[in-house]
């Protein structure tokens, strides 16, 4: 110490510089200066001050388990700050928790911005919690079936009752439950998502569903794609409407049946002849098209004979008769008191002329008991029509094979005739 210059204030300037160091330059590894090494107390300083500066680098950056063992206010305030740092962490994590009742009241303008944005998440929480309940709760009360499944993996999230009812199980049960294991096809749910998919949207889709106890029943089902808890749903409406199909297959079956044969009536057999006329026009080139108009023989004389019931057994026996011979593609229909008509698609003349003759000769050759153990004698003239010009309508067809059938009565019945040219003149 001796040869330095306090005057000069050499001594005094060599203890500001390594202060320096030590305070203000964290990476600062120069060792002390031997000069001062000789002073303790200087060296506990020095060492002090480097503890602090690297405890308020680790706290800078985010370390909050190290332990500061100085006193005095610095190092009070930096462990301070760090009780603060490790308190506000904690109350982070309680209100990722769900616990928004934390608040800050010990960092200033901080606390207030991060009061704030609590109260906010609080808010939406909230808001979100009512808008679920509200979701439940229109689910819940819908006058009808509704059920709400992930899109994900298509499991039952929430339904109400009347869905569960309808699947055959409570509410609970069917919670978790795969959505595809109610639809008898999963095929008919796959269209769905497909549909949903593309518009966001079905409506009105009549689906044959099956019930936990395997019971099959056609829904009427419309779906829109939302969200429930953040998850991506579709809420689905099904109304069971077996019932009303059942009841529309009736009516149609009524509109379109001949109630004594079981046959097609005059206007749906009139109906799908046309249809067919009209698809053979576009394709006349590539198959061919034939008429047969049949009428029994002398059907008063039967229902005279063996009464208007015995009448109707004919009837009945007679279209069986029919309707064993021909193919499912030919349409045969009732359309008039004992007479019927057919549809031949694909046959031309001598083809239909075969199927005419082959009904002809099934009702006269297959033997006819009635009830009554009576066994009536029952024939059948045919008129055969083929279409002959471009020019033609299905009338001028059904008039054609008309004015043939007209021939074959003449011709002593129990026969088949072709139109052709000549039957014309005759009928005129
Ligand atoms: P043709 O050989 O010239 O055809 O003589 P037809 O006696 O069969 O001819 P017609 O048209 O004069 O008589 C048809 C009869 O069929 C008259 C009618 O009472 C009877 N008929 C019509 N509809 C029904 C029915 O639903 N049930 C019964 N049992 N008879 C019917
Ligand atoms: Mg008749
Ligand atoms: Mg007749």
């Amino acid at each position: 110490m001796d040869e330095w210059d306090v005057e000069k204030g050499e001594w005094l300037d060599l203890v500001v510089k390594t202060l320096r160091r030590a305070f203000f330059e964290t990476k600062a590894t120069e060792a002390m200066p031997p000069e001062l090494q000789a002073h303790e107390e200087f060296q506990r300083l020095y060492r002090d001050l480097q503890t602090i500066c690297h405890f308020a680098t680790s706290l800078a950056g985010g370390e909050l388990s190290e332990s500061l063992r100085l006193r005095g206010s610095l190092a009070g305030s930096l462990k301070m700050l760090q009780g603060n740092l490790r308190h506000l962490t904690w109350q982070t994590q309680m209100i990722a928790k769900g616990d928004f009742s934390q608040r800050v009241d010990f960092m200033g303008a901080f606390s207030q911005a991060f009061n704030s944005m609590v109260e906010a998440l609080a808010q939406s929480q909230k808001a979100l919690r009512e808008s679920r309940q509200q979701y439940r709760h229109m689910v819940a009360v819908a006058p009808f079936p509704l059920v709400v499944t992930s899109m994900i993996d298509h499991r039952i999230i929430f339904i109400n009752d009347k869905a569960a009812q309808l699947y055959g199980v409570t509410a609970e049960e069917a919670i978790g439950k795969n959505a595809r294991d109610y639809y008898r096809e999963s095929a008919d749910m796959q269209l769905i998502l497909e549909e949903l998919a593309l518009h966001g949207a079905v409506e009105n889709r009549i689906i044959q569903m099956r019930n936990d106890r395997d019971e099959v029943y056609f829904g009427l089902l419309s779906a829109v794609v939302s969200t429930f808890a953040g998850e991506p749903v579709r809420l689905v409406a099904i109304n069971d409407i077996t019932a009303r199909h059942k009841m529309e297959n009736e009516l149609r079956r009524m509109a379109t049946t001949d109630e004594l044969t079981g046959c097609f009536n005059r206007r749906y057999f009139m109906e799908l002849a046309e249809q067919t006329w009209q698809t053979w026009q576009t394709q006349r080139a590539d198959f061919s098209l034939a008429l047969l108009m049949l009428d029994l023989d002398h059907f008063k004389s039967i229902n005279d004979r063996f009464g208007h019931a015995g009448g109707d057994q004919v009837l009945r026996t007679a279209c069986q008769r029919l309707r064993s011979v021909l193919r499912d593609g030919d349409i045969l229909g009732r359309i008039g008191g004992e007479e019927f008509a057919v549809l031949l698609p694909g046959c031309g003349r001598d083809g239909a002329w075969m199927v005419a003759e082959r009904l002809r000769r099934a009702m006269v050759e297959g033997e006819m008991v009635l009830e009554s153990g009576e066994r009536p004698v029952v024939t059948v003239s045919v008129g055969v029509a083929v279409p002959e010009d471009a020019g033609q309508t299905f009338s001028d067809l059904l008039r054609c094979a008309d004015v043939a059938l007209y021939r074959a009565k003449d011709r002593g019945r129990n026969c088949v005739q072709v139109w052709s040219p000549a039957h014309s003149d005759d009928a005129q």
